[in-house]
């Protein structure tokens, strides 16, 4: 098997999935979920964006909601908005697991704001994690209270989840589906992105519907970023990207991390584990031959989703890189998907 190289992931929901009481005994000591230390290493995980996200309300998950199968798919109904000051308060708690996970960790996971900082990790084969937000909901649309989020080491937000809110509006998970699926960025919204460009952090465009994608372009000064999603072409979810949206990407110098997610890898959506890694690989080897390989990389969605058993969790990993070789990515290509793009994006959004 060739050596796989270091792996920056562009989104993970492992601090959603560690429990309450020891988060930090679950993700140093692991085997539980997709993601923590012993199967990062295992997997030449070499870190990420971590998510915080916002579940609709204190005592129900984004599963609950009702779900209404047709001929030849679903839907699921979209969550309500929240509300700015319950989202806070549900940050706040996050915010706080994952700082007893880095205490706790001895050196071994690393809060990472530059991409040398990220390099630095590789090297010492520590885990750099970027602080993500999955959704803008806690930043008041004021956008008064973003400053001190950067400050806590946010670099990475996603103006949306799957449902709307005070800047843009999410795509409800549907199959098959367009993505365009309702109205663009709010003023605010737009006042987000510019404000983002400037202190450097990334806009992710991640479950944002067609038209707020399109929005963004317009008033971006950065490269468009999408952290998990797939190619819609070969599996049509309203959660994945058409043929002119990955135009667009690379045209801005972007990138596409692809999701894990077997109900956007699948080409019958359907949540079903029992997935072939040639499956996955056939939306990296799409990208890479439309727009480049340059535009392409890993956002797996580990914690977050349903992913293939031929992967099962991060240290199935080099599975995917094992497929990409035979596929006849050089080696050249596998790092520039592994982690090269990412840096590049980053580097670029963080200067
Ligand atoms: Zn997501």
């Amino acid at each position: 098997m060739p050596a796989t190289p270091r792996i920056f992931d562009g989104h993970n929901d492992c601090l959603l999935r560690l429990p309450e009481e020891s988060p930090a005994a679950a993700f140093l000591d692991g085997r539980d979920g997709h993601l923590d230390l012993p199967r990062a290493r295992e997997g030449n995980f070499g870190g990420g964006m971590f998510a915080l996200f916002v579940s609709p309300s204190p005592d129900t998950t984004p599963r609950e909601r009702r779900r209404t199968e047709t001929e030849d798919g679903f839907y699921l109904d979209p969550p309500p908005q929240l509300r700015p000051s319950y989202a806070q308060e549900v940050t706040e708690e996050l915010l706080a697991r994952f700082e007893t996970v880095l205490d706790a960790s001895d050196g071994q996971v690393r809060l990472v704001e530059s991409v040398p900082e990220i390099r630095e990790c590789f090297e010492e084969d520590v885990i750099a994690s970027v602080l993500h937000f999955e959704g803008a909901e806690p930043i008041e649309p004021d956008l008064s209270n973003l400053e001190s989020y950067y400050d806590s080491g946010l670099r990475s937000l996603g103006l949306v989840w799957s449902r709307p809110n005070q800047f843009a509006s999410g795509v409800p998970f549907e199959f098959p589906g367009s993505p365009d699926t309702g109205p663009g960025l709010t003023d605010e919204g737009r006042a987000l992105v510019r404000r983002c460009n400037e202190l450097g952090i990334v806009v992710d465009l991640a479950h944002l519907n067609e038209q707020g994608f399109w929005d963004v372009t317009d008033c971006t000064t950065q490269p468009l970023v999408v952290s998990h999603g797939g190619v819609h072409n070969i599996c049509p979810s309203t959660r994945n990207l058409t043929d002119e949206q990955l135009d667009a990407v690379a045209d801005s110098g972007g990138l596409v991390g692809i999701t894990f997610a077997v109900n956007a890898v699948r080409p019958d959506g359907k949540r079903e584990t029992e997935t072939t890694v040639e499956t996955l690989a056939d939306h990296f080897e799409y990208v890479a031959d439309r727009v480049g390989v340059d535009h392409v990389a890993v956002g797996s969605d580990f914690d977050g989703a349903a992913v293939p058993d031929s992967i099962g969790d991060v240290a199935g990993l080099p599975r995917l890189f094992e497929e990409l070789t035979d596929r006849g990515f050089d080696a050249e290509d596998r790092q520039k998907i592994a982690s090269e793009n990412w840096l590049r994006v980053l580097d670029q959004t963080w200067n």
